[in-house]
């Protein structure tokens, strides 16, 4: 069995711990450290969706691989999104206002609705971006306002290396996603249904606080060991 199909095999596994449909969790290969020839073997076990951060590489894979989509996972510039947005099915990491306009502009221009998902800075690591907590309703209800970008969610990343904590930011996310839908109006809210979260270190904890999106790269592309974090026994409910 290839690599991608080890790693669905074991979301598999650690969704019926969770006690979650498989169905519930999107498992985004995430593709940015690897050609093409990578690429197309995770294609061939099965895989539907991979990320990216650079706008270049986004736009090289999508134009070879067009039948899968494409999320861009890395930091935005402004003048980049010109080519990310239409290419991108999901735009995971929407942190600035003057981004989220721009993205509108672009996407009307191309008579498009763009999904896009909201960082949030939830550690308050200086080294992350993404949204504070405290200001995520707000920057939501103005991303909502706009007529050619759909809010889908909320993205984070965790600190590395401790599981405990990861679960704790993890489940900070899908406390403030909840936060976030109860400001909005419900037809809105009702399209904010993804939790982006959880990395080849952490995803089984992400999948235990309600991730619906995990976005891994070493795991399914590199032969490194990644260290794990295996549920525990108390998770299992
Ligand atoms: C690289 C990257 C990932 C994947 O990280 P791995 O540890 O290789 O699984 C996930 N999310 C973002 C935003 C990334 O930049």
């Amino acid at each position: 069995m290839g690599r991608y199909a080890q790693v669905a095999t074991e979301l598999q596994d650690v969704c019926d711990h969770a006690l979650r449909p498989f169905e519930s969790v999107c498992l985004v290969a995430v593709s940015k450290t690897v050609g093409s020839d990578q690429v197309a073997a995770a294609i061939a076990q099965g895989a539907g969706d991979f990320g990216e951060n650079r706008p270049d590489a986004l736009m090289e894979k999508q134009a070879l691989f067009p039948q899968v989509r494409w999320h861009f996972i890395g930091n935005i510039q402004s003048r980049r999104i010109g080519d990310i947005v239409g290419r991108a099915a999901l735009i995971h990491s929407l942190c600035q206002l003057k981004h989220a306009h721009r993205i509108d502009e672009v996407a009307a221009g191309l008579g498009i609705v763009q999904d896009v998902l909201i960082e949030v800075n939830v550690s308050g690591e200086e080294s992350k971006s993404g949204v504070s907590p405290r200001e995520v309703v707000d920057f939501a209800r103005q991303v909502s306002e706009l007529q050619h970008v759909r809010l889908r969610g909320l993205m984070t990343m965790a600190p590395q290396g401790d599981p405990q904590r990861a679960r704790e930011v993890f489940e900070e996310l899908a406390y403030l996603k909840e936060l976030v839908c109860a400001h909005l109006s419900d037809e809105v809210a009702a399209e904010v249904s993804e939790l982006s979260m959880g990395m080849s270190g952490d995803w089984r904890e992400a999948v235990f606080a309600g991730a619906t999106i995990v976005r891994i790269g070493r795991a399914v592309f590199s032969d490194e060991s990644i260290e794990r974090f295996a549920p525990r026994r108390e998770d299992e409910r």
